[in-house]
């Protein structure tokens, strides 16, 4: 039992740093804190004895009046208009957004409602700056990707006109080309190959995900199709493949497929001349998602790079040293992205790398 008389209970809520108002379960204020008159701009003379619904836009008049009845009906602590967006009203007319707590006190002449109001015109105003700015960032994306679409597909058709002129003047005029002609004309191809790669590889990353349906996957046997899939670079490295025990998730199946294996395939790639390449892919539960692992006892990558690496096209290495178009880890990021996870890289140069990622449970993907 508290007294509403009780000293130590008033200090407290006068230098409360929100507002503390006590209504009478007719909606009666009958007692309010300092803090109360600076939020609403009403001296505690003119509030004490007002109806609450003073504080509180005229919309609200009835809902609150309902509200008020609601919780005498089973008074226990809550916040009020859970999930609602609350307003205020100042003694100017001026309305802001406001987060109730609803707590009722026994007194010696019945229950009573203290109610607690905090400004929340602040958190509301960053929230709002969140939304617009995580829209733009998807906005941003959607043109970024329908560029690379549009890129990449309206590309490959001058790109194969060159192709088939450089093949017919290969064919019919090679008789009369000199060795320098020759070889420029082998160079032009090789560049051709490539671009065909950087273009084939521009337009996989933007199709990721488009049309994708999520699957139960067994991640056990998704992976083991990988390795046979790679089985002529495991035997041509000699590479050693563990694999633990994986679990079953829910994820898009040819993505997923995808980032075992550009991984897995990076690690037999960036392996260190004369040592027998090492790779485990593992996984561990935690709370919410699962974390993967695929590591090796590579070559390694320089701290600074630990970012760069998942860009698009960023490579470390020079064509003639690793084949590579600098692709295989943007689309991981993009694939991982989908599953709204996270993936990233520790590794000590000259002994090898670990890329982790994780994949939330079904339950806590948006
Ligand atoms: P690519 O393999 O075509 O070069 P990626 O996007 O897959 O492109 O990788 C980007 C760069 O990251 C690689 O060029 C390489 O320098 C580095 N890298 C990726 N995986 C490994 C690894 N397992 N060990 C060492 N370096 C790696």
């Amino acid at each position: 039992m508290f007294s509403k008389n009780d000293k130590i209970f008033q200090v407290v809520v006068e230098s409360a740093p929100n507002s503390i108002i006590m209504v009478d379960p007719t909606g009666k204020i009958v007692f309010m804190n300092k803090h109360t008159e600076k939020l609403f701009g009403y001296s505690k003379k003119v509030l004490i004895g007002k109806n609450i619904s003073i504080l509180l836009p005229e919309r609200y008049g009835n809902t609150h009046h309902e509200m008020i009845k609601k919780f005498f009906k089973n008074p226990q602590t809550r916040t009020m208009g859970a999930g609602r967006d609350l307003q205020g009203i100042k003694k100017n007319g001026e309305e802001f957004p406001v987060e109730i707590g609803l707590n009722p006190l026994k007194t010696e002449e019945g229950t009573f409602v203290l109610a607690s109001i905090i400004d929340i015109t602040e958190r509301k105003k960053l929230e709002l700056r969140e939304r617009h700015y995580i829209k733009a960032l998807e906005t941003k994306n959607k043109e970024l990707e329908q560029f690379a679409y549009i890129a990449s597909h309206d590309l490959r058709e001058p790109l194969q006109s060159i192709y088939s002129f450089i093949q017919l003047i290969d064919s019919d005029y090679s008789d009369l080309l000199d060795e320098v002609g020759k070889e420029s004309i082998r160079y032009i191809n090789d560049s051709i190959n490539r671009m065909k790669n950087l273009i084939q590889g521009l337009l996989e990353y933007s199709r990721l995900g488009r049309e994708a349906q999520l699957e139960e996957l067994d991640l056990n046997d998704l992976v083991q199709e990988v390795l046979d899939d790679l089985n002529f670079s495991i035997h041509g490295s000699n590479a050693k493949i563990t694999v633990n025990h994986l679990p079953t998730i829910k994820g898009y199946p040819v993505e997923i497929r995808l980032l075992f294996q550009n991984l897995i395939s990076n690690a037999i790639k960036f392996r260190k001349k004369d040592v027998v390449p090492r790779i485990k892919v593992s996984s561990k539960k935690s709370k919410n998602y699962w974390r993967f692992e695929v590591s090796d006892n590579g070559i390694g990558i320089p701290s600074d790079y630990y970012e760069k690496i998942f860009t698009i096209f960023q490579r470390l290495h020079r064509r003639e040293e690793y084949e590579g178009t600098g692709i295989g880890l943007a689309h991981c990021r993009k694939i991982i992205d989908l599953h709204h996870g996270e993936i990233w890289v520790e590794s000590k140069p000259g002994q090898g790398s670990n890329f982790y990622f994780s994949i939330p449970f079904e339950k806590d993907k948006a």
